[in-house]
């Protein structure tokens, strides 16, 4: 009993940790974080690792006692953080950018905190109106029309999927909220529309939607990577005169690999001629609109039925967080308002139960790092720092078009540039399959090269079938010296790549 006293609830196998040990732990985890944004480019970006290399060092088996907290931390400083994928920093322009900027992870751990469920208003009264608030302030601050409404969900994929979903439901004459997709021999088959350039989240979204990959049919792009409407306009006559029933165009504002555009305004009159929905996945070019002067890029998208964009990728936001605007809020709701009697006493009537437009019951209160985000960085301080990604990414462009050793692969209309070496020597023949296969190797070296300097990490695409480097700027702690870097380890990887003899 005597030893029980200076046993803290936790280790007493009752209870969560003493508020007061909570306090010093949390400053230390607060202490942590700090050093760890401040000393960043300290670690290199990737570390030196083979697969199980980590886990070899963690217990088979979980403690059955209490550990000691500094034994915990001490592990996450030796094991965790050296060994993960650095994408806080700045060296890092793979993918697309997807950082955690310090008001995010302010607004993060206060809603871990709060571990608010926002499911239902009743639940969760000030997380669900904050949520309405942010999405109109992004609503506005994207240029968007006030009849979009909208929620925040996980991720780009499961916004599509459920924008997928709500454009089945809206097919006229087929319930197929009610009546599923299996056993209807006399429905005909659904097609859905992107282009060659749509992300794979596309398809995944027609697989679980029903639709199957078979029903994707993606249209050509031209060659800047566009989608072309008049093959899409063909296609959907060719697919009805066959049979299938068009329901759905998922046009693309800044694709993955080249972060072309689709012509917004002419998807959009396509489907209106046509009857068909319009999503927009602008998981990354849509933040491009929060700068006025750049809206133009994305003319048309407003008259999409749905649209998604990610402030987990260019708008700094922690993961996960996906903005899904939509104009019709009544076809999620018809397809995904389930109300049991374990949760009809929560439904408050007139207000907003955000579990009713998609499919998690449970949701996590995203809003309040994005209102944290957006009230530190102001809206006008946000569309500056997207200027300035962009105006970075354009010295890159300059430079690769200014050297005649290398040639860029495709528009630059955000701040992704995609390029590949290609000395000059070999201008004339680069159409050639054999110099075309050699270009690709020389390329992928390059690239590793770089990646192995682990201060800059980059991620590489195939555009029209060519290896392109692939550099991607948006991070907020990237600096001009971070892009003279990157420009330097990319000459020094040309100059020392082994060109196997080749005459150029
Ligand atoms: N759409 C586009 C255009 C993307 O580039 C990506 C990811 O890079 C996604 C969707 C998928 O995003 P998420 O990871 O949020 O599902």
């Amino acid at each position: 009993m005597s030893d029980d006293k200076r046993l803290t609830p936790a280790q007493l196998g009752v209870g969560d940790m003493d508020p007061e040990e909570f306090r010093a732990a949390a400053h230390r985890v607060v202490d942590r974080v700090a050093d760890y944004l401040a000393g960043l480019e300290a670690y290199p970006i990737v570390p030196d690792l083979k697969p199980g290399d980590v886990r070899s060092q963690l217990p088979a088996t979980p403690p059955g006692s209490p550990e000691p907290l500094d034994d915990i931390l001490g592990d996450y400083a030796r094991l965790i953080e050296p060994n993960i994928t650095h994408w806080q920093h700045p060296g890092f322009m793979a993918y697309f950018t997807s950082i955690a900027s310090g008001p995010g992870i302010l607004g993060e751990w206060l809603a871990t905190g709060l571990n608010s469920n926002v499911m239902f208003w009743k639940n969760a009264p000030a997380s669900t109106e904050l949520e309405e608030r942010v999405v109109e302030w992004l609503r506005s601050m994207l240029g968007l029309p006030g009849d979009f409404d909208g929620m925040f969900t996980d991720t780009a994929s499961v916004s599509s999927l459920l924008a997928v979903v709500a454009a089945r439901h809206s097919i006229p004459g087929l319930d197929t909220t009610e009546k599923g997709m299996a056993g209807h021999p006399d429905m005909p088959r659904l097609r859905m529309y992107c282009s060659t350039e749509a992300h794979f989240s596309i398809e995944k979204a027609a697989v679980v939607a029903g639709v199957g990959r078979e029903g994707v049919r993606r249209i050509p792009a031209d060659d800047e990577y566009r989608m072309r409407p008049d093959l899409l306009a063909e296609a959907i006559a060719e697919d009805r005169d066959a049979g299938w029933l068009p329901f759905c165009v998922v046009g693309t504002v800044g694709t993955t690999s080249s972060t072309s555009v689709d012509p917004a305004g002419a998807l959009a009159e396509i489907c209106r001629r046509e009857g068909l929905w319009l999503h927009l996945d602008a998981a990354y070019g849509g933040t491009a609109a929060l700068v006025p002067e750049m809206r133009s890029l994305l003319e048309g998208w407003e008259r999409a039925d749905s649209i998604v964009v990610n402030p987990h990728k260019w708008m700094w936001t922690p993961f996960d967080a996906s903005l899904l605007l939509f104009r019709a809020p009544e076809r999620f709701r018809e397809v995904f308002s389930l109300v049991p009697e374990y949760v009809s006493a929560s439904v408050t009537a007139g207000a907003h139960n955000y579990n009713e437009y998609g499919i998690q019951m449970g949701r996590r209160f995203r809003a309040l790092k994005m209102w944290m985000l957006i009230r530190y960085f102001g809206a006008h301080g946000m569309a500056e720092r997207v200027r300035h990604h962009v105006r970075m990414a354009a010295s890159l462009r300059d430079r690769i078009d200014d050297d005649p050793d290398w040639e860029r692969l495709a528009p630059v209309p955000f701040s992704t540039v995609c390029f590949r070496y290609r000395p000059a020597g070999l201008a004339d023949r680069s159409e050639q399959p054999e110099i075309g296969r050699q270009l690709d190797a020389w390329n992928e070296e390059i690239l590793n090269r770089v990646n192995a300097s682990r201060r800059i990490y980059l991620s590489h695409t195939r555009l029209a079938g060519r290896y392109a480097i692939r550099v991607t700027l948006g991070n907020l702690r990237a600096r001009t010296e971070h892009v003279e870097r990157c420009w330097d380890l990319l000459e020094a990887a040309a100059r020392g790549v082994d060109f196997g003899g080749k005459t150029l």
